[in-house]
């Protein structure tokens, strides 16, 4: 289910939720909301980027840092100029 993301249209009528913003979990065959459901104040949805994926790209690039391998007890396995695979982890 998504998660969409609701603003007040005029911030500085709104309460503090819809000020700052919220969070609302919705089918995607329901209506959206219109006004805040703490102080009533039209709000409108905002589109952005999901946020589970940037952060998951991010993690999976910290995930294969060479120093975060080695310390799971992973092994990095690279073809040296001899055509054999070296454990460039060992060394670090
Ligand atoms: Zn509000």
């Amino acid at each position: 289910m998504p998660t969409y993301w609701y603003k007040a249209d005029d911030a500085e009528q709104a309460c503090e939720q819809c000020a700052e913003g919220f969070d609302v979990l919705q089918q995607l065959s329901d209506a959206p909301v219109t006004v805040c459901l703490g102080c009533s104040k039209p709000v409108h949805r905002i589109v952005r980027a999901p946020e589970f994926c940037t952060n998951q790209r991010w993690n999976t690039k910290k995930m294969l840092a060479d120093g975060n391998l080695k310390r799971m007890g992973f092994q990095k396995l690279v073809k040296n100029s001899s055509g054999k695979y070296e454990d460039v982890l060992k060394d670090k």
